[in-house]
């Protein structure tokens, strides 16, 4: 499943939606500290919203900023107009506490999904902001007309970024749905029952090619550096066996960025009363 090509239409379907929305939409990113990683991520993220026509509204703290400030930030953001969408870039430094931060967003703008609104929403069937991972993913499967309906989907991974939200968002779709974890006994006996496979763990490799029966769609999240060079979750050869795999890099990747675009989007249009924000 190529989600590079199709995060490419996507981002079409989103400028296009931004020059119909007919008034600005921007993006503020917030990166603390000097990782390079997150710094990268970011980077591209800025890059992305470029092509589209969203203005990406950059702000990086040094890594000794104390939470107070950072708090501070997000509440002059949640209070600008020109900032229709406000992503903090995690893991934050340790001295941070993550859910304090993210719970200052305004959850109008909270266009990665973490708030507890946001989460709410999804979980009660109302989504509003669905994280942008697990959303690009769902986008995936309907592109390659993954049949859910009734489908055994097994998500391995319970974090709060993708593997619960992947798994209600299946569970949406009709498909019947077990949760993995570390403590999960017989993993591999568990996921050979899947007709679908979602690996969220950040272990290179550990979904192999015994643990997937024949013609299964395996959607790969993870993202490893091994001796210098990105692998997901799911060992090389399980292309063997799978119908529909995702490739690391190029598959979930670019659609992650891809939603994040599309939810700024959708943030304009709640901002614009276009759309309607279920309050309380
Ligand atoms: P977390 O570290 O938050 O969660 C990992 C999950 O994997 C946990 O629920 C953990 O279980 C489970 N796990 C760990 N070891 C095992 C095991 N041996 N067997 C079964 N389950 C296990 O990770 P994230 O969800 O944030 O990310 C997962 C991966 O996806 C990472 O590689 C990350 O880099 C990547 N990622 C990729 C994105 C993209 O855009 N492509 C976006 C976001 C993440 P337990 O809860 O019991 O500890």
């Amino acid at each position: 499943m190529d989600g590079k090509a199709l995060a490419a239409r996507v981002r079409a379907e989103v400028a296009y939606g931004v020059a119909e929305l007919g008034r600005p939409v921007g993006l503020a990113t917030v990166l603390v500290g000097e990782d390079q990683a997150s710094a990268l991520y970011v980077r591209r993220k800025q890059e992305a919203c470029e092509e589209v026509g969203i203005e990406p509204i950059h702000h990086e703290l040094s890594g000794a900023t104390s939470e107070e400030e950072l708090l501070a930030l997000v509440g002059r953001l949640n209070a600008d107009e020109r900032v229709t969408g406000i992503l903090v870039q995690l893991p934050l430094p340790e001295h941070m506490d993550e859910g304090r931060v993210i719970r200052a967003i305004e959850p109008i703008k909270d266009v990665d999904g973490f708030h507890p609104v946001s989460a709410g929403h999804l979980l009660q069937g109302e989504p509003t902001f669905v994280a942008a991972t697990p959303a690009g993913i769902m986008e995936l499967l309907a592109a390659y007309e993954i049949p859910l309906e009734g489908a055994r989907a097994v998500v391995v991974g319970r974090s709060n970024i993708v593997g619960k939200p992947i798994a209600l968002l299946l569970l949406a779709e009709n498909a019947t749905v077990t949760m993995c974890h570390s403590r999960t006994r017989d993993l591999p006996g568990v996921v050979r029952e899947a007709d679908v496979v979602v690996a969220a763990v950040g272990r290179a490799g550990m979904v192999t090619r015994e643990m997937v029966k024949e013609g299964a769609t395996v959607v790969d999240v993870g993202i490893n550096r091994v001796s210098g060079k990105v692998v997901g979750d799911v060992a090389e050869d399980v292309r063997e066996v799978a119908g529909h795999l995702t490739p690391v890099p190029g598959g979930v990747g670019p659609m992650t960025i891809a939603s994040l675009l599309r939810n700024t989007v959708r943030a304009g249009e709640y901002q614009a009363g276009r759309l309607a924000f279920p309050r309380g």
